[in-house]
């Protein structure tokens, strides 16, 4: 089977396969250098050191036979002699040595301390009955001694010397001890490394859909599938489900959009009916009360308001579906400033001021846009900040040229903006939270939305500072046109 035919795979099963090989391996190395050194130990260093300590002590009894006089060298040497000479050998760290022959067992001071004299029987024995003269004895609790039997040049009833050393006294073996503990910690080190290597590359895929996941929003769910190509199986039903489901939201959007959009289109007609009779009412007759008139004029200012919060939702649907036409064209820029200007001193009550006559050269300046929609930006930032601001406060417009770009700045000493509200004012249907809508108005959370999305067909865009208690400053860059 080739790997494009059985493209997923578990996690829980390769989790599973890689540590299970890691244990394994864990145990292989470990015995691998146990037994190591192990053998070395008995091979080498064990048997070398046994037959030159075993011949040092050997030589020791030899010397005090040496020393015998004729007659005394003669009667030599029975078991009992050779009870004198091992009495004088010093033997410590569990050491002991032996002479075995017929007569019995003779033995050095310790040794009958240490062990029981069947255990002294069974070390003599099992060193002589060795090939090499060398054995190793298991007294129990795993615990070993080495026998190292060496024979003695005096016949039947002396037999042999036997030397005795227990393992675990000797520094080799602890040696030994502390090389396998460190090993030991050396492999426990490398296994939870592997373990956490081997889980990182597990959990790659959940890390990469969590990634996948985080930069999808919901206007951007055309592209927003997660692909199921190589995904671990446990993974493929969430994967297709959100995949699924992601549809549906797509489907739900696209319906959303065209709901909004048609009911644009169908409200305006019979609004702008209305709106129309309503002004004819208003403007023809004579006869109406100052109540009617008032009434009639209430009904007229609402209808306005919602033939704008239409074109609004127009505007965003054409947006969304790409119909929306904004120009980039090079253009005046102060006609455009001025009829805003005209625009937002008839429709609010606060004084607004404006830097035009400072600004040098305005009258030759141009900018690349389309004039509609900045009048129409503008007019809706010059509409915030009066909505916002109380009735008698000054909104003031300001024009800055700074080298490739222009930018108009309206601002307001309204009740500024909390600083975590800033990016979100922009989003669509969003108000800012701590910012009171004040009484008589409205607030649809269009306007500032339209304004981003417009400025950005123009190649310009929009930024806010503000301050708490003392008011806001919304600025549009807009690109200058090259002089001819
Ligand atoms: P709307 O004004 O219809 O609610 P906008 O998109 O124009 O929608 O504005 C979004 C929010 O930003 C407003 O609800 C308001 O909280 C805040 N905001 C906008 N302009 C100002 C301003 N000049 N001063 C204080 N808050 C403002």
């Amino acid at each position: 089977m080739t790997a494009s035919a059985r493209p997923h795979w578990s996690l829980a099963r390769r989790f599973l396969w890689i540590s299970l090989a890691v244990v394994l391996g864990h145990s292989v190395v470990s015995l691998v250098i146990t037994t190591g050194l192990r053998e070395h130990l008995m091979n080498n260093l064990l048997r070398g050191t046994m037959q030159r300590q075993s011949l040092l002590a050997l030589n020791k009894i030899n010397d005090q036979l040496d020393q015998l006089s004729a007659a005394e060298a003669k009667a030599c040497c029975t078991i009992h002699d050779y009870q004198r000479f091992l009495s004088r050998l010093e033997l410590d760290d569990g050491k002991v040595a032996l002479i075995q022959g017929q007569a019995g067992l003779a033995t050095t001071r310790n040794a009958r301390v240490l062990f029981q004299p069947s255990q002294l029987e069974r070390f003599a024995n099992a060193s002589i009955k060795a090939n090499d003269g060398f054995a190793m004895v298991d007294i129990g609790g795993n615990e070993a001694v080495a026998a190292q039997e060496i024979k003695l040049a005096g016949g039947a009833q002396t037999g042999h010397f036997i030397y005795v050393r227990p393992i675990y006294a000797m520094p080799a073996v602890r040696t030994q001890s502390m090389i396998k503990f460190g090993a030991e910690l050396v492999l426990i080190l490398v296994t939870g490394v592997v373990l956490v290597m081997s889980a990182k590359r597990v959990f790659q895929p959940v890390r990469r859909i969590s990634t996948d996941l985080a930069s999808i929003e919901l206007n951007t769910l055309d592209g927003a599938t997660l692909s199921t190509a190589k995904a671990p199986i446990e993974l493929l039903p969430i994967l297709e489900e959100f995949n699924r489901m992601v549809e549906r939201l797509r489907q739900a959007a696209v319906n959303q959009k065209q709901f909004a959009s048609t009911i644009s289109h169908e409200f305006r007609t019979p609004l702008t009916v209305i709106s129309g009779f309503l002004q004819s009412v208003l403007n023809r007759s004579d006869t109406l009360t100052e109540q009617q008139r008032k009434a009639l004029g209430i009904a007229d200012q609402e209808v306005l308001r919602l033939n704008r919060m239409l074109s609004d939702l127009l505007d965003l649907s054409r947006a969304d579906n790409h119909q929306l036409s904004v120009r980039r064209d090079a253009f005046s820029l102060l006609p455009s400033l001025e009829h805003a200007l005209r625009l937002a001193r008839a429709a609010h009550r606060n004084p607004i001021h404006d830097d035009l006559a400072a600004v040098p050269n305005l009258a030759d300046l141009e900018v690349v846009g389309d004039p509609d929609r900045l009048v129409q930006c503008i007019g809706n930032l010059i509409g915030n900040a009066a909505k916002y601001s109380p009735p008698d406060q000054p909104v003031a417009l300001e024009v800055n040229h700074q080298g490739t770009a222009v930018e108009i700045s309206v601002i307001d000493q309204g009740p500024g903006i909390p600083a975590d509200q800033l990016e979100r004012i922009f989003e669509r249907f969003t108000r800012a939270e701590g910012v009171a809508l004040p009484k008589g108005e409205s607030s649809s959370g269009l306007g500032l939305s339209i304004v981003t999305m417009l400025m950005q067909a123009m190649g310009g865009s929009v930024s806010v500072s503000s301050t708490v208690g003392q008011g806001s400053r919304f600025s549009l860059r807009l690109p200058v046109a090259d002089q001819p």
